[in-house]
């Protein structure tokens, strides 16, 4: 039926002049949208296929590409948007899921935006990172109640398992075969070298990158995907993930078409399977049951590893988290609705779940209230863009952030959502070997470096004008925040005064 038709969304524009037709895009796009037509002597393209992933923008080399937003528009109606109608029409043509990836992009508010941070002035004055020692570097872990001394009065440094970074951030979990092999190889040694840690995801763990277990957290999901002896040992931390602020409340799906070679044996399931994860874990229906799981896997590594448990930010977040925090986690990832995956259904995606930083002040505030802030450490997540939101997610009450989405845009994502096609134009989110091919891990592990070194040094810089010289000082620390255009109780969630107070 002609309803079927929905005008593409972005439009190619090709300056004939500048375009010498070497017919590199062409080659470039794994989506089909540019040909060489015989007939008219030049290329063409077919806007219906692109993604907007900018791949042939970018590489063009007499630079005689762009793509644009579409001029065609529906009716002006302020209720039924375009993009409502043209979801009915594609649900009406097909009886499916709406599917997309990446985080959340609708206009919400994001808080991060409406809180300003504070400098000295005069008084507590501001900190020089260029000559003075700035502190960056933190602990992951259960903290002790108290200082415990050895009858010869020697400190008992006997410490629950811990994390150490160097900088206040991790790379969030991403599995093998939802990025591909090259995207996991910058990202552990990125870790490795910055001191940091990156995450398995629930994919398993490839045997080449066993070398990295010092700085790998492994992931334990619901599919129990990869999950062995080995596996736990060779982590430095455990990761439960019960939720993901991408897609809270449902499972995940890797299609059988991606379950091939070293995928298929690296989560231990035969090719051509999907790879289904639950919902829930069977295993865990309350408190005690997740206390059961995490003392399990406590147990089958001997005591020596963090077990960090990952949740969603919902609406009752902060009673979860007082929750887990008493399951003997010692560290809680929480995880924002603009989180990022690699597959999830646009409407869970765009509709479920709660921001990052209401989640993250309410869990903090609810843990310090029921005096058990110390029993675990938190790590925020759910978009994180710049070592200006790592401050304020810190202040906040966070001890690090999660970053996936920011480290994939390093390696050349340009957010086109359309991860779940498997057509990764930039080989990250692709097992396609000729596409794969294009992200070199040489290349891709020094960007990495390159970002969280900068936002380090930025960070310095924050807490230095703050008067601050450790970033544990920090942690918590909203005084050195001010609201921007917010409402009381936007404000009162968050722990923060108005801008001018
Ligand atoms: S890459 Fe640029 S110059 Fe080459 S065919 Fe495409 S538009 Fe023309
Ligand atoms: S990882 Fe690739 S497919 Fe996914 S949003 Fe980024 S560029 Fe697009």
């Amino acid at each position: 039926m002609p309803v079927d038709f929905i005008y593409p969304d972005y439009e190619v524009v090709r300056s004939e002049s500048r375009c010498t037709v070497c017919r590199l895009c062409e080659r470039q796009c794994a989506n089909g949208v540019h040909s060489f037509s015989e007939s008219l002597g030049r290329m063409q393209s077919d806007e219906t296929r692109c993604v907007n992933c900018q791949r042939c923008v970018s590489l063009c080399p007499t630079r005689a590409l762009k793509i644009v937003r579409t001029d065609n528009t529906y009716k002006q109606n302020a209720n039924w948007t375009a993009d409502a109608i043209s979801d009915v029409y594609r649900q009406a043509g097909t009886g499916g899921v709406l599917l997309s990836s990446m985080g959340n992009p609708r206009e919400l508010p994001v808080y991060w935006d409406r809180l300003l941070i504070n400098a000295s002035q005069v008084t507590n004055p501001s900190i020089d990172p260029l000559r003075e020692p700035m502190e960056t570097k933190i602990t992951l872990g259960k903290r002790p109640g108290r200082i415990e001394r050895n009858p010869d009065g020697s400190l008992r440094d006997n410490l629950p398992p811990h994390l150490t970074l160097n900088s206040p951030i991790l790379f969030s979990a991403m599995s093998y075969g939802s990025i591909s092999y090259n995207a996991h190889e910058s990202l552990a040694r990125a870790a490795e070298e910055l001191g940091i840690y990156y995450n398995t995801g629930e994919g398993g763990l490839h045997e080449d990158f066993y070398r990295y277990g010092p700085h790998t957290i492994v992931q334990v999901a619901s599919g129990r995907f990869g999950v062995h002896r080995g596996y736990l040992e060779a982590g430095a931390a455990i990761e439960i993930k019960i939720g993901q602020g991408a897609k809270p409340g449902i499972g995940g799906h890797l299609p059988g078409s991606k379950i091939v070679g070293d995928i298929s044996r690296t989560r231990m399931i035969p090719e051509g399977s999907d790879a289904i994860s639950p919902a829930p874990h069977h295993d865990i229906y309350s408190i005690e049951d997740l206390r059961q799981l995490v003392y399990s896997l406590k147990e089958a590594t001997a005591y020596c590893k963090p077990i960090i448990v990952k949740i969603a930010a919902v609406h009752n977040v902060a009673a979860i988290a007082s929750g887990v925090a008493r399951s003997g986690a010692d560290i809680i990832a929480i995880d924002g609705f603009r989180g990022g995956t690699g597959a999830a259904p646009s409407r869970i995606r765009d509709h479920v779940g709660i921001p990052i930083e209401l989640a993250l002040a309410s869990v903090d505030t609810r843990l310090r209230e029921e005096g058990i802030r110390d029993e675990v450490c938190i790590i925020a997540g759910g978009s994180i863009r710049s070592s200006a939101d790592v401050v304020k997610a810190i202040a906040l009450g966070a001890d690090a952030c999660y970053i996936a989405t920011a480290a994939l845009l390093a390696l050349g994502c340009h957010l086109c959502r359309s991860c779940h096609a498997g057509l990764c134009n930039w080989g990250i989110a692709t097992q396609r070997p000729e596409l794969t091919a294009r992200l070199n891990p040489d290349e891709g592990y020094k960007r990495l470096v390159n970002l969280v070194t900068a936002w380090n040094n930025e960070i310095k810089e924050m807490m230095g004008g703050m008067g601050i010289n450790s970033i544990e000082a920090l942690r918590g620390n909203r005084l050195m925040l001010r609201g921007i255009g917010l409402s009381e109780k936007e404000l009162e969630i968050l722990g923060v005064k108005h801008a001018g107070e």
